[in-house]
């Protein structure tokens, strides 16, 4: 069809109020309606009609349903004739401007949860281009496909030590094949017009200098968790990104992850009273010796950099405040393969200002758990798959006379990763520092280091005093 129903709508409604469409298309024909759909949109342009009516914020396209024919028929190729009704585009708002949302036909009554706006992504050409360095399985089976999800983020390069994956993954996700690098040649992104950021996604102790010598190119920084394997690194990693101006953010996924955003909110408003007390585990099985999460200098420790880290920054994160002292105890099996350089185990107490006690623990060798549960003054909140990529449940529970109120929240699901993504690339594009910056992950670094001193001399560590509330974060990140 050479005229879309959007088009004949807009025409009938300039040129055939007294007709049906039906009628209309009878009487005048296909040329016709050519010629009238030109004239409809010629005075759009000129600034009448359409135009007037969008500046005054009024359905800029559709038909309402009281205007629908729906009494028609369809005949199917076999010769059957089936009921149908007119197929047009309802009533709805469409500003010109590609970051305003479309405004759909409301239908749902404020009784049930309201959906968000509709999203709003960037033009493939306005989006923030990604140099993926190291395609292991974070890469492959989260980020990339999180792409896909994203509104202001594209991949446009990989870099890899295997030609093979390079190959391979660059023709599934459209990458061409002069943007693929070796570690070699990393430094040559320098010269890709098309990157602006780089995700580093490689084992620990490649952070360092991978972040070091991304900035070297002038692109700006994602780097994942932890940041590094020492404070010492860290240093180096954020005075090299502020002498080559470029951004720095370490991908802490779950501060942008809604449920625990939803957490954050509730605990800094007080909605159960002032927090008191934390208790939070991430933990799960692990299998390989060979692998590099089980050797020291590649991972720089075992469970609590690879996995307890979530518990820890996500109760900085949740609270708001810095810990003044840690106790820690930490446990490897004599003899097991997996655990001879890294620890299998590592429980420890952190103490935030107001005598609030946040108790972790983080193991390598149980089956799955990964939860918190925040008790506050007059209520508790608890997160399940609290640091999951997803199936996050929220519970809470207070009193109301004499009974006890334990509710199920559900909020709209995100894909944690595009959340993150994007929120660098809005960085980017708005120039702002991230929310999550290289002084978020020196910070997390200094308390490990502590954590590990204090299991190894079985005493607690104090830490020195932050006063204030989110003295190592940047600006909230916009809704995702
Ligand atoms: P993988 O082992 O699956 O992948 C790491 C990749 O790094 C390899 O596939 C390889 O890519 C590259 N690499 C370069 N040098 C080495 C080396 N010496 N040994 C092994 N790999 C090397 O790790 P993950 O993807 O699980 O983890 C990567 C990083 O992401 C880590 O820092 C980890 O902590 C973090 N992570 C974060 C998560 C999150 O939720 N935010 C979840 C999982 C991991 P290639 O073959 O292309 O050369």
């Amino acid at each position: 069809m050479s005229i879309t129903n959007e088009l004949l709508n807009t025409v009938l409604r300039h040129a055939g109020q007294e007709v049906s469409r039906k009628e209309f298309l009878n009487l005048a024909g296909r040329g016709l309606a050519v010629g009238v759909a030109a004239g409809t949109l010629a005075s759009c342009h000129s600034g009448g009609g359409k135009a007037a009516e969008a500046t005054a914020g009024t359905p800029t396209t559709g038909t309402p349903a009281a205007e629908v024919d729906a009494s028609t028929t369809y005949t199917a190729p076999g010769g059957q004739t089936v009921a149908s009704s007119e197929a047009v585009s309802p009533p709805a708002k469409v500003p010109a401007e590609v970051s305003q949302p479309i405004e759909l036909e409301a239908w749902k009554s404020d009784v049930d949860p309201q959906s968000g706006p509709v999203p709003t992504p960037l033009p493939p050409e306005q989006r923030v281009g990604y140099a993926l360095v190291g395609l292991g399985h974070l890469t492959l089976e989260e980020l990339l496909p999180a792409f896909g999800e994203c509104k202001k983020s594209k991949p446009v390069a990989l870099v890899s030590g295997s030609p093979e994956k390079l190959k391979k993954v660059a023709r599934q996700y459209g990458i061409k094949p002069e943007s693929c690098y070796s570690y070699q040649d990393y430094e040559k992104l320098k010269d890709n017009a098309e990157v602006q950021a780089i995700y580093i996604v490689l084992p620990n102790s490649l952070h360092a200098e991978y972040v070091i010598r991304g900035a070297s190119t002038g692109k700006h920084i994602l780097c994942e968790k932890p940041m590094a394997n020492s404070a010492q690194e860290c240093e180096l990693m954020i005075a090299a990104c502020k002498k080559a101006n470029v951004k720095l953010m370490i991908a802490y996924r779950i501060q942008y992850e809604p449920y625990n955003r939803q957490v954050r909110d509730m605990v800094r408003s007080r909605k159960f009273g002032p927090p008191k007390y934390i208790e939070a585990q991430n933990s799960q099985s692990s299998a390989n010796p060979a692998h590099w999460r089980h050797k020291k200098a590649l991972a720089g420790g075992g469970a609590l950099p690879d996995i307890g880290l979530y518990c820890l920054n996500t109760s900085r994160f949740l609270l708001g405040t810095e810990p003044t002292e840690v106790f820690a105890y930490s446990y490897s099996t004599p003899g097991h393969p997996l655990f001879k350089e890294v620890e299998e185990m590592m429980s420890w107490q952190m103490r935030f200002p107001d005598g609030v006690i946040v108790n972790c623990v983080t193991h390598y060798n149980t089956h799955d758990s990964r939860f918190y549960r925040v008790s506050a003054e007059r209520g508790w909140l608890h997160l399940d798959n609290a640091y999951a990529y997803q199936g996050q449940r929220l519970q809470t529970s207070h009193a109301e006379g004499p009974a006890k109120m334990q509710n199920q929240i559900t909020i709209p699901t995100k894909n944690q990763f595009a959340a993150e993504m994007d929120h660098f690339s809005e960085c980017i594009l708005e120039n702002k520092p991230p929310h999550t910056p290289g002084e978020e992950g020196l910070q997390d670094q200094r308390i490990m280091e502590a954590i590990y001193q204090s299991a190894r001399e079985g005493r607690p560590v104090k830490l020195p005093a932050v006063p204030g509330t989110d003295v190592f974060r940047g600006p909230e990140p916009k809704p995702a």
